[in-house]
């Protein structure tokens, strides 16, 4: 990696988190195409509490695709917005089985047309179930980097496209989770711990 300031936040993160795993549960890319779908808005733990049974149920896209909604939304029922999520889960595994063989893809392009699966999400799949680049841009990601002041931009895919340019694409994937997990642990939205922060003597917003 370059030497910059993402260098030296990237090292000291992992020196805390090391490498990650995707905190959402899931065998198989399409799982995984299914639970990044479900976390919109929603917490990972609750996310994981329901994907047991829809997976059980409908394991793969051809079983998903011939899915009634409204039973999938029984399922999923104690998640937000689990009405459209349902639609979504039933019309992405269509398209998956009409246009991609029931294989889920493995480019961004691809991925992103997919019903109810955006930038962010399609680098999560990208990230964990390929290996491959990808740096989803959520908002403990966008929060943190603000603060560092290595991003001044709100925008994900210029705060994306920043990241690209600055770090390894090999290392993309778990500085995405290692951002997360700091701002989850200490970087809050409000009253961030700065007094435990390992990054505090490299931050612009620290408060002492
Ligand atoms: S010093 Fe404070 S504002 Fe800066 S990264 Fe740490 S917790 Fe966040």
């Amino acid at each position: 990696m370059k030497k910059t300031g993402f260098d030296r936040i990237y090292r000291i993160l992992f020196a805390k988190y090391g490498e990650c795993i995707c905190p959402l549960v899931h065998d198989t890319p399409f799982h995984l195409v299914c639970a990044v779908m479900l976390s919109a808005q929603c917490r990972d733990d609750r996310v994981n509490e329901v994907t047991p049974e829809l997976f059980r149920r409908w394991p793969d896209p051809d079983a998903m695709a011939k899915a009634d909604p409204d039973e999938v939304a029984g399922v999923i029922q104690t998640l937000g917005l689990y009405r459209n999520k349902s639609r979504n889960l039933v019309a992405c595994a269509a398209a998956l089985v009409q246009e991609y063989g029931g294989v889920v893809p493995q480019s961004m392009e691809e991925l992103s047309r997919l019903p109810g699966i955006g930038r962010k999400s399609a680098n999560v799949v990208l990230g964990n179930a390929f290996g491959l680049p990808g740096f989803p841009v959520d908002t403990h990601v966008n929060r943190v980097l603000n603060r560092l002041g290595l991003v001044k931009t709100i925008v994900p895919e210029k705060i994306e496209k920043a990241v690209n340019t600055a770090v390894a694409p090999e290392l993309w994937s778990n500085f995405s989770h290692l951002l997360i997990l700091h701002g989850r642990d200490i970087c809050h939205a409000r009253n961030p711990e700065c007094a435990n922060c390992p990054l505090a003597e490299y931050c612009p917003s620290w408060k002492k």
